[in-house]
């Protein structure tokens, strides 16, 4: 039988991209992952095909005892079993990793332990707030503030932590923190030192507060903080005013819904979490083939005989060059024909082949590509336009108009999706959203089909309406919803500063 190996790894705090280059390799190899509470479920999906066992708390019970957690690793062990094991922050800091490696030592299964961020470093760099600094203090301490509850005495010094070093930082210190703070004040620290508590940290609802040790179990009682979080203390914590970059970006907070198709959604999504924004993705649109490459097949196989190819979407650039993979062909295919795109991201995207756009109109959408064909005048010119099923006429109009010939075979249809994902239906309903994105008329044609009318609207209420441009605006009042903001430019960029300069005005 094979050898099992167990990976201990550190999963980080909490943002995903906090975990080691080691440790997601080592959960990519993974065939059972067994995770707990504090461990992102988003790491989950770097091992799509493995068994998932969840042995985390439940509502702040020990969901399994850690006699169960050590068997269960030893048996996977003994099975053959690649296994990560996915602890939050790092494996061997107040993990109970410790005891885990030493139950496979002491049965011979192979193990290999992965550091990871811990909640301390987490929390210190996403506050603002250097654990250590000349200035102020050259020592650290990492205590648990949950001792075993079957522990009579105290097995901390107290007047050593409150004397001897310079930054104290408390993990599970929440319950205790009355006994923390009076424990440390008693023992001569200074009751005016500042503490920071920082919860969730890393996670797009991290959250600080700032208080002195004489106050901030009060604090922590009036503004209703709750674990998970880590105590830091010490005048370190003063820094956070300068030092302060992650809670305080524009869209800090902010829960925006983003309802463009699951290929379009990862780049607008990444604009909008560079500025803090905690982003829903809501696909409203599925991209599918249309029911037959044959038509497309067809003019692609001549593509060198049109004057231009004009392709208005990413989509549309990438199933163009598929298309002609799927013949043997490549960029080459194009010979003379010129290429006429929508604006930068499709720009950006036929570079990926190869080709750089031969124009690209001013004005982002349908009557910006007509005005741009205008200008150069395209009379007698045969143009290649493969589109979306449901794309607007502005465009095969535009340009007949003009004395072009113009095909536009179908490279892709817009459906609406059987469902939306079950977060982001919660989340609409519920009201947990600030912001609501519209990228094309589509969005909200198929939002409304999928929740009713009345539902959108309700749904909607109160929630901030940000549309890309006219046309969508249009739509949106069409179902009854206020456009609260639209960009001059009809692109990503303009739509995420445009809610930026509302958010600050708000
Ligand atoms: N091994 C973990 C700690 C596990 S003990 C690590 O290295 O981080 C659990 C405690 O860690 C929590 O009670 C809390 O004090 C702290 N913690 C873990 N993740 C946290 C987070 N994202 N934000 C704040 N505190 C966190």
């Amino acid at each position: 039988m094979k050898q099992g190996r167990i990976y201990l790894i550190g999963a980080g705090p909490g943002d995903p991209g906090l975990i080691t280059v080691r440790g997601l390799e080592c959960l990519r190899q993974a065939e059972v992952v067994v995770y707990d509470y504090l461990a992102n479920p988003q790491l989950l999906e770097e091992a799509p095909s493995a068994e998932k066992i969840y042995v985390g708390k439940c509502r702040g019970h020990h969901h399994r005892p850690q006699e169960e957690i050590n068997r269960l690793l030893v048996e996977l062990g003994q099975a053959g079993k690649i296994v990560a094991r996915l602890k939050g922050g790092d494996p061997y800091l107040f993990g109970r990793g410790g005891e885990e490696a030493l139950c496979l030592h002491e049965v011979g299964i192979p193990f290999e332990v992965v550091p990871g961020v811990t909640a301390a470093f987490a929390a210190a760099a996403y506050s603002g707030i250097p654990l250590t600094h000349r200035d102020f203090t050259t020592s650290l301490g990492l205590i648990t503030g949950h001792e075993d509850p079957a522990k009579k005495v105290s097995r901390l010094d107290w007047e050593k932590l409150a004397q001897g070093i310079g930054t104290l930082v408390f993990y599970m210190g929440m319950a205790n923190l009355e006994l923390i703070a009076r424990e440390l004040i008693t023992h001569g620290r200074d009751p005016q030192t500042p503490v920071a508590v920082v919860r969730w940290a890393t996670h797009p609802s991290q959250q600080t507060l700032i208080s002195t040790l004489a106050e901030v179990s009060h604090e922590v009682v009036r503004q209703k903080f709750a674990p998970p979080a880590v105590i830091i203390i010490g005048e370190v914590v003063t820094l956070r005013n300068e030092l302060r970059w992650f809670d305080n970006r524009p869209l800090f907070g902010k829960r925006v819904l983003v309802t463009r198709s699951a290929e379009q959604a990862g780049s607008f999504s990444r604009l909008l979490q560079e500025q803090g924004a905690q982003v829903i993705e809501c696909p409203t649109i599925a991209l599918v083939p249309p029911e037959s490459w044959d038509e497309l097949d067809t003019l692609l196989a001549e593509v060198d005989r049109h004057d231009w190819l004009l392709l208005t979407s990413a989509n549309a650039v990438r199933t163009v060059f598929e298309r002609l993979a799927a013949a043997g062909r490549d960029a080459r295919a194009l010979g003379r024909c010129r290429v006429c795109v929508v604006g930068p991201k499709s720009a950006a995207i036929l570079a990926e082949y190869g080709i750089r756009a031969d124009l690209i109109p001013e004005d982002y959408k349908g009557e910006g590509v007509v005005a741009a064909f205008e200008k150069i005048g395209v009379r007698g010119a045969r143009i290649l336009f493969p589109r979306a099923d449901k794309a607007r006429k502005v465009i095969p109009e535009g340009l007949t108009a003009l004395g072009a010939e113009v095909t536009a075979p179908i490279a892709y249809r817009n459906v609406v999706p059987k469902a939306l994902p079950e977060t982001a239906r919660e989340a609409l309903t519920a009201g947990k959203i600030d912001v609501i994105t519209f990228t094309s008329s589509s969005t909200v044609e198929n939002l409304a089909a999928l929740l009713g009318v009345a539902s959108l609207t309700e749904s909607l209420a109160g929630v901030t309406v940000a549309s890309i441009g006219p046309i969508t605006s249009t739509t949106c009042r069409r179902f009854g919803l206020t456009v609260d903001l639209e960009p001059e430019d009809y692109t990503l960029e303009s739509l995420t500063a445009a809610l930026i300069l509302h958010t600050s005005c708000a």
